[in-house]
């Protein structure tokens, strides 16, 4: 009997026949086929075959031996999928020519975890995901499913929560059936903006878990009529989604290594250094956590009708500070920079690389930040420096800092600047109503 054979009885005797062979593409898009579930080992120790060049960011050539690309199943990752009947979920590694692939994000993710593993350490990523419900309406024009309360500071609105219940109660429903251990819902800052909080995990079954999440919410949302959205900033008007990381590091003795009771911001030495590196590197890390032209119409301070967007905007980190990039919180380090739209593995993957190389480098960051930077802006007074406010910006400075690109993976790197350099271009080709409004008759 085959070495698989237990397992695929297993799933059998849950009804389930075949496999979804998920990976996740450069953009942060989960992609997969269906397979049947006897053929287990071949999708395990072969796996499942895709044509690489037609999925985004391989690097791979059109034709001859390494043009295919191999999902090969995690067998840890099988779990039946509440909203498939008779499908498991599997998340899948990219190889070609047999060899790990270097431009598939998970792996790179693995690679960078690596690096602290052999220090006996583990990084724990909490993600909190922020999204709006939208749909289209009779003109054909995208716009929030819900926004029958004009309310100019909707967060914790209940009403909503009340009209959308059923949407939520079939995602705690479906989550917890896929064993998130959920924390909280509310309806965030935007009309029509939710966030969903369950428990942080290590690195790479965070990331694993936020594909399934985003899967999930786009299944339950279909079904209530509704387009679940990670788009940072759908609405001019309004706050957009932010996608959190609370970010913690034990050592091999389970100990919080950037925790010290008695340091400034509650951080240890080890804490300052990573947060130092964070804001070193964020101007090459906004490509990677912030990596679409609309991420950057999110990071601005006031553009809400509420007044502010509690997004980060200036480089710099303080205490419970919301208005900062890193925020510190009961000795965590919270990166406020990544957006829905990023590949999750590589804004994992960029933030690790930064702040290990503050850590390695024991750089010292800038003194923290103890108000609100908005209102200071507001005032005229000199700000921190400023994040990249344009994709462009950031992928240049992507491209500039070759130790994060090396540190983080030079193949990702190669293939992400240059595609994000196209949708860049895409863009500036573009010319918008607030243009011809501005400039058609000003002149
Ligand atoms: N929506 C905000 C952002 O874009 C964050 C709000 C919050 O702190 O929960 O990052
Ligand atoms: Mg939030
Ligand atoms: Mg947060």
């Amino acid at each position: 009997m085959q070495a698989y054979q237990p397992t695929i009885d297993r799933l059998k005797s849950q009804g389930i026949h075949s496999v979804l062979t998920q990976f996740c593409d450069i953009h942060g898009v989960a992609k997969g086929k269906l397979v049947p579930v006897d053929n287990l080992k071949e999708w395990v120790e072969q796996g499942a075959g895709f044509a690489g060049p037609s999925i985004w960011g391989t690097g791979l050539p059109r034709y001859g031996a390494r043009s295919e690309y191999y999902g090969r199943v995690q067998l840890d990752s099988l779990q039946a999928l509440p909203f498939m009947p008779g499908i498991a979920h599997a998340v899948c590694d990219g190889y070609a020519g047999g060899e790990a692939l270097s431009t598939c994000s998970r792996q790179m993710l693995k690679s960078v975890l690596q690096r602290i593993q052999d220090r006996g350490w583990t990084l724990w990523v909490g993600i909190e995901p922020e999204f709006f419900l939208l749909n289209k309406g009779q003109d054909g024009q995208w716009q929030v499913a819900d926004a029958a309360d004009q309310l100019d500071k909707p967060s914790y609105d209940l009403k909503a929560i009340h009209r959308n219940a059923a949407f939520l109660d079939e995602m705690r429903q479906t989550l917890t059936q896929l064993g998130f251990e959920l924390q909280q819902i509310d309806h965030e800052d935007a009309c029509g903006q939710y966030e969903i909080n369950y428990k942080f995990d290590d690195a790479l079954a965070a990331a694993d878990r936020y594909m399934l999440f985003k899967m999930t919410a786009h299944v339950v949302a279909e079904k209530h009529g509704m387009v679940f959205s990670c788009m940072p900033k759908p609405v001019a008007t309004a706050p957009g989604s932010g996608l959190h990381f609370h970010l913690s590091i034990t050592d091999a003795q389970g100990l919080a290594i950037f925790t010290d009771p008695q340091g400034a911001l509650g951080l240890s030495q080890q804490g300052h250094q990573f947060a130092a590196g964070l804001l070193y590197h964020a101007d090459a890390l906004s490509a990677l956590c912030a990596p679409t032209v609309n991420s950057y119409k999110r990071l601005a301070s006031s553009n809400s009708a509420s007044g502010t967007t509690w997004s980060p905007v200036w480089k710099s980190y303080g205490d419970n500070n919301r208005t900062c990039v890193v925020r510190t919180v009961a000795g965590r380090i919270e990166w406020r920079l990544p957006d829905p739209s990023c590949n999750v593995y590589a804004a994992i993957a960029g933030t690790l690389a930064a702040g290990l190389s503050g850590m390695d480098q024991k750089l010292v960051p800038p003194a923290p930040c103890n108000e609100d930077l908005y209102e200071r802006r507001a005032q005229g007074l000199a700000m921190p420096a400023r994040l990249p406010t344009n994709l462009d910006a950031a992928v240049n400075a992507l491209e500039a800092d070759v130790t994060l690109c090396h540190a983080v993976g030079d193949d990702f790197c190669a293939e992400f600047i240059k595609l994000k350099r196209a949708e860049w271009d895409a863009y500036s080709l573009q010319v918008s109503d607030w243009e011809l409004r501005r400039y058609a008759d000003a002149f």
